[in-house]
């Protein structure tokens, strides 16, 4: 048996292993002490872009060295919007050939940097006209 300081990161690991039913309470605890301290956030997201700032390479190379960790799931994933991509590509193609834009957009009114837009790919002639910035808008689902 080894022993091990507690608090140590090494005992708490050991701990959480033994004890997986305060994995839940945790998470909660967690999930409370985000709410209570929104700033944190922020400054854990600042630390991440400062992170990556110094260490650029570091997905990358933590890629390289992982691989098996990546390969399946990203052949999956490629997989998937493979066809998913060729099909909006086809769907997007039929209807620049066949329905006409409208002059201006019909959020904002805009008459520049026109798009379609489908508001549902199985209907591939059913074409709203928006400018850019209104189509990235409604894409990202803010409104
Ligand atoms: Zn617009």
């Amino acid at each position: 048996m080894v022993s091990l300081v507690t608090n140590s990161p090494e005992y708490m690991c050991l701990w959480r292993q033994q004890h997986p039913q305060y994995k839940e309470k945790q998470r909660e605890y967690l999930r409370i002490w985000r709410q209570k301290h929104p700033e944190h956030e922020v400054k854990h997201r600042r630390r991440q872009r400062l992170f990556r700032a110094r260490h650029p390479n570091y997905y990358q190379e933590y890629r390289q060295n992982h691989p098996e960790v990546f390969r399946e799931s990203s052949r999956r994933w490629y997989q998937s919007n493979k066809e998913r991509r060729n099909k909006l590509a086809v769907i997007r193609n039929l209807a620049q050939r066949k329905v006409k834009l409208d002059v201006n957009c019909e959020i904002c009114d805009s008459t520049e940097n026109l798009e379609r837009h489908h508001p549902d790919y199985s209907k591939p002639l059913v074409v709203q006209t928006l400018c850019k910035p209104c189509h990235n808008r409604l894409d990202k689902g803010v409104d």
